[in-house]
């Protein structure tokens, strides 16, 4: 399938089940074999999955519907995603620019659509302050009673921790693909 070229706005598209709980339409930094990097300005309109009282949901219930939301208007995310791993990260800024944290989200390797990715989410996530000089678990409660209600093995659990070892350890090496200076990053003034 066609790779997609900068400044392309795709859909990128958390699934459970095979139906949608989270669309983003983010642009196109670079699509690469070592990288699948893309933008979500502040703002951005995303589709979230809801309950019958239209708040946005954390755990999938069987049934739930979507709703309008967005990218909080302080936020600037840049994901990155090394094809074949189990993983982002993300780097967030606020509006002006500045790094607030990097984000690594455990995730399934991206499945690439005509119209952009598709995912599955894995709940634990890890936290590194803007210097890398620490960092932590994040949702370890959350993914607890995804377990707990079934969503997922224990087994599948450790291997989402598992993945979140290698990644940190990956990333604070800045190992390829985050040898690149990617918090410099800006998006090109062509760019509407
Ligand atoms: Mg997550």
């Amino acid at each position: 399938m066609k790779r997609f070229s900068p400044g392309e706005r795709i859909e990128v598209r958390e699934v459970w089940n095979g139906r949608a709980w989270e669309i983003r339409r983010p642009i196109v930094v670079e699509d690469a074999p070592d990288v699948i990097a893309v933008y979500n300005a502040p703002g951005s309109p995303i589709r979230v999955a809801a309950g019958p009282d239209g708040k946005r949901l954390r755990l999938p219930p069987p049934k739930w519907s979507m709703a309008d939301a967005s990218i909080p208007s302080d936020r600037r995310i840049l994901g990155l995603h090394p094809p074949g791993s189990d993983h982002s990260v993300h780097v967030v800024w606020d509006e002006s620019w500045r790094l607030l944290y990097w984000y690594i989200n455990l995730e399934q390797d991206r499945r690439r659509n005509p119209r952009g990715f598709d995912y599955e989410e894995y709940v634990l996530d890890l936290v590194v302050q803007p210097d890398m000089a620490s960092w932590r678990w994040k949702d370890e409660d959350e993914l607890a009673e995804a377990v707990e209600r079934g969503l997922f093995t224990p087994e599948q659990a450790a291997s989402f921790r598992a993945e979140g070892e290698r990644a940190i350890e990956w990333l604070l090496a800045r190992r390829p693909p985050y040898d690149r200076p990617w918090e410099d990053w800006r998006p090109p003034s062509d760019w509407p």
